[in-house]
């Protein structure tokens, strides 16, 4: 559905919804909704980005098809938020990334492969590169670690830039004022813990009317394995610059132990919400962003099973490619993070703090 048809095919069942309000405890979107008479562009996005996708509104709806008020608030926010990711995606120029982002991604992962493959073997006698090395500092003897950090450093620094510039973008749009500290804290609490994906307390429902907590488990396998992954690189790091401790650690080191136990939630939770995904009702699927779904869980999944094939094979002649490939793998993930999937987590977040925020204000807003 093309942008302008989507805001106004979710005005218009906003305002059905408005009217009707049977949904009001189900999620935060209708308490949102309920605050408002006119729905602007900036107010729609912002309601589409605080769904979770639950679906229960849906199937407890009087009015969704065959009904002819065809009422569907998880579809019509599925689009429009997938469309808000293009509207306020930065720089403009990039824009384009996110239409066509699973072939992007899959192009990305390809080159950057190839890219580094070509570069270890370039760089070095071919027999040098199939021999293994074990001892601290190995895989700087085939990456330099300066080098290492300069590449990675630089693109996922722009990764940092435009996903603030997006959020930004879309946090004006909303209308959002000064934070506080207590919103932010209320809003990290709601997404850490999927409060809004359990359909006021009975769990999300994906082939059916029939509620359950996969999603939310998946989702939640894939977000704090992605987190203890992130710490392990953060570890390595302060470990590298500030002990002069290099890798390849023993496996009882933190950074290992990080690194091992995010890997595998990392592998666990996105093929957990690919089936998902697959059995899922097709009426709360918007099949438009099925490719960018899916290239970022892919790519997660990818990044997962060849950075624990390089820790068990690390002492082996297939190390160096291995750490090619992997690192062929995060780099192309990391260019792609602000034009994919990726981003829906901090516009849910902003979504959220907005809800703590206008929860305070005692006026029924008429414009925003
Ligand atoms: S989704 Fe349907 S039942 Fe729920 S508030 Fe909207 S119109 Fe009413
Ligand atoms: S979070 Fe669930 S109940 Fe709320 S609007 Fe979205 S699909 Fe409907």
């Amino acid at each position: 559905m093309p942008v302008a048809s989507a805001h106004l095919e979710a005005n218009r069942q906003m305002t059905i919804c408005n009217a009707c309000r049977y949904c009001e405890g189900l999620c935060a979107v209708f308490p949102a909704m309920e605050r408002r008479r006119v729905f602007t562009e900036g107010s729609l996005d912002y309601l589409a980005n605080l769904c979770h996708n639950c679906g229960a509104c849906y199937y407890a709806c009087q009015y969704a098809p065959p009904h002819e008020f065809a009422i569907n608030v998880p579809k019509i926010f599925a689009e429009l938020r997938a469309e808000s990711y293009v509207r306020y995606t930065w720089p403009r120029l990039l824009t384009p990334l996110f239409q066509r982002n699973g072939l992007v991604v899959a192009l990305a992962a390809a080159v950057a492969v190839a890219f580094f493959v070509y570069g270890f073997i370039a760089n070095r006698d071919v027999s040098v590169v199939f021999i293994p090395q074990t001892a601290p500092g190995a895989f700087y003897r085939v990456m330099p670690h300066a080098i290492m950090v300069e590449l990675f450093g630089s693109v996922f620094l722009f990764a940092i830039i435009a996903i603030t510039m997006s959020v930004r973008a879309f946090w004006r749009a909303t209308g959002g004022g000064p934070v506080i500290v207590a919103d932010v804290v209320e809003a990290g609490h709601d997404a850490a813990t999927l409060r809004y994906l359990d359909g006021s307390g009975n769990g999300c429902m994906n082939e059916d009317e029939q509620p359950n907590d996969h999603r939310r488990v998946y989702h939640h396998l894939t977000f704090y394995g992605f987190l203890s992954c992130f710490a392990s690189t953060a570890l390595a790091t302060l470990l590298h610059n500030g002990l002069g401790w290099e890798a390849p650690y023993p496996w009882y080191n933190p950074v290992v132990l990080f690194g091992a136990l995010g890997g595998v939630g990392l592998i666990i939770g996105p093929i957990g919400l690919l089936c998902e995904k697959a059995t899922r009702d097709p009426a709360l699927v918007n099949e438009g962003a099925r490719g960018m779904e899916v290239g970022f869980l892919v790519m997660l999944c990818l990044t997962s099973v060849t950075g624990l094939l390089l820790l068990v094979l690390r002492a082996t002649s297939i190390m160096n490619l291995l750490l090619a490939v992997h690192l062929g793998v995060v780099f192309a993930l990391f260019l792609t993070l602000p034009y994919s999937k990726f981003v829906h987590g901090f516009y849910r977040y902003a979504a959220l703090v907005r809800f703590a925020q206008e929860k305070k204000a005692p006026a029924i807003k008429t414009t925003d």
